[in-house]
């Protein structure tokens, strides 16, 4: 099924996606429960929304991100699309160097909470900031029952599902600070959405696809079987010593094709609008904006 978080006017409250893309207000049987405590109990809700029937449509609903207000950061994992890893490593915008050499281990950094906006929402350039603003279109894993030192023959199990995310990142501050937090953590540089969509509902991730465009113009496009490190794998290996929570967010890393790919880069511009959208989940659509926050 599909999950949405949305707000017609009043407090946020948790939404069914119907077969026609119709958001179906659940406040009848979850209340104001956010989708973080409907994951945390799913065992005991999850058959409640299966099989609630006559849920009112909702009229015209804003879509929030599927977790406005996560927890803790977001895990995300940097290089882990070949073809991603060598346009990265020949723009020099990789720390020390040029290093286009496969990561052996998978790359982890974290991206704030306050970085998460809406499906639909403005990316706001932060002008003085950065002038090197760029994107990512990224599947994203939500986990459902936590742990520890889960094993990666296990690791699907604790996926409670998936979503679309855009790892928004201000290319100089990544490159000038030696580090990723700074840059991909800015207020709205984790668009997220349309909505959730649960495990059971797409099976094998390795089967979806990645895409994103620019104003129209195709940018990504790859096969999540292309990853360097899969599902199962980035699970296994952040939970060996962090012990994973229910509606614990991670990205799981771009395809090739962001603005630093091309020669001279392509940064995005306010009055830009990029879509990333994954097979089976949907599309994200956010414009840049100049001074939004
Ligand atoms: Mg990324």
């Amino acid at each position: 099924m599909k999950l949405a978080t949305f707000t017609a006017g009043e407090r946020p409250c948790v939404g069914l996606v119907d077969d026609e893309g119709r958001v179906r207000t659940l406040r009848g049987v979850l209340g104001d429960a956010p989708l973080i405590e409907v994951i945390e109990r799913w065992e005991e809700l999850g058959p409640l929304i299966a099989t609630a029937s006559g849920l009112p449509v909702v009229d015209a609903p804003r879509l929030l991100a599927p977790i406005p207000q996560p927890r803790r950061n977001l895990f995300a994992v940097g290089k882990n699309y070949r073809d991603h890893v060598r346009e990265f490593g020949r723009s020099g915008y990789d720390t020390p160097d040029r290093n286009v050499d496969l990561p052996s281990r998978p790359v982890v950094f974290s991206k704030a909470t306050t970085s998460v906006t809406g499906p639909f929402d403005d990316i706001d350039a932060h002008p003085g900031v950065t002038s090197e603003l760029d994107h990512e279109a990224e599947l994203a894993v939500i986990i459902g029952p936590g742990g520890r030192g889960i094993p990666r023959e296990r690791a699907l199990a604790h996926v409670w599902g998936y979503t679309v995310l855009n790892d928004v990142t201000a290319r100089d501050l990544q490159r000038d600070h030696g580090q990723w937090l700074l840059g991909k953590s800015l207020d709205t540089f984790a668009p997220m959405g349309p909505w959730a969509v649960t495990a059971d509902e797409i099976g094998d991730p390795a089967r979806l696809e990645v895409t994103s465009s620019v104003n129209g113009r195709p940018r990504q496009k790859a096969s999540v079987a292309d990853l360097i490190f899969d599902v199962p794998e980035l699970i296994s290996v952040i939970s060996s010593g962090i012990t994973l929570l229910p509606g614990d967010v991670i990205a799981t890393g771009t395809p090739a094709g962001v603005g630093i790919g091309f020669d001279p880069p392509r940064f995005l511009r306010p009055g830009d609008t990029v879509e990333c959208a994954v097979s089976g989940i949907g599309t994200i659509r956010n414009t840049v904006r100049a001074g939004t926050g």
